[in-house]
């Protein structure tokens, strides 16, 4: 998993964003990932596999001073939300 729907995803990012400068530079200039990442909650540190939910993110980059943010995935239409959690049987 790492492609997604980029069509959407920029349609939503116009949208939204209407143009304003990196808020940390005043530049901008943004660099889109080509890939979804995931975010998942801290456990002190131990990898728990199989646990808690997973946000789905596509970064947007700075390319004057490196800000990243990260825009959620399924909000913005990047991926669709998934039926249920991978792993599981029928
Ligand atoms: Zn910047």
């Amino acid at each position: 998993m790492a492609k997604f729907n980029s069509d959407n995803f920029l349609t939503h990012l116009k949208g939204k964003w209407e143009g304003r400068p990196c808020p940390l530079c005043g530049v901008g200039n943004w660099n889109i990932s080509d890939s979804v990442y995931e975010l998942r909650e801290f456990h002190g540190g131990g990898l728990v596999i199989g646990s808690g939910p997973i946000v789905p993110v596509v970064p947007v980059t700075c390319s004057n001073c490196g800000n990243t943010i990260m825009v959620n995935a399924i909000l913005s239409g990047a991926v669709e939300k998934p039926e249920k959690k991978e792993g599981q049987n029928d």
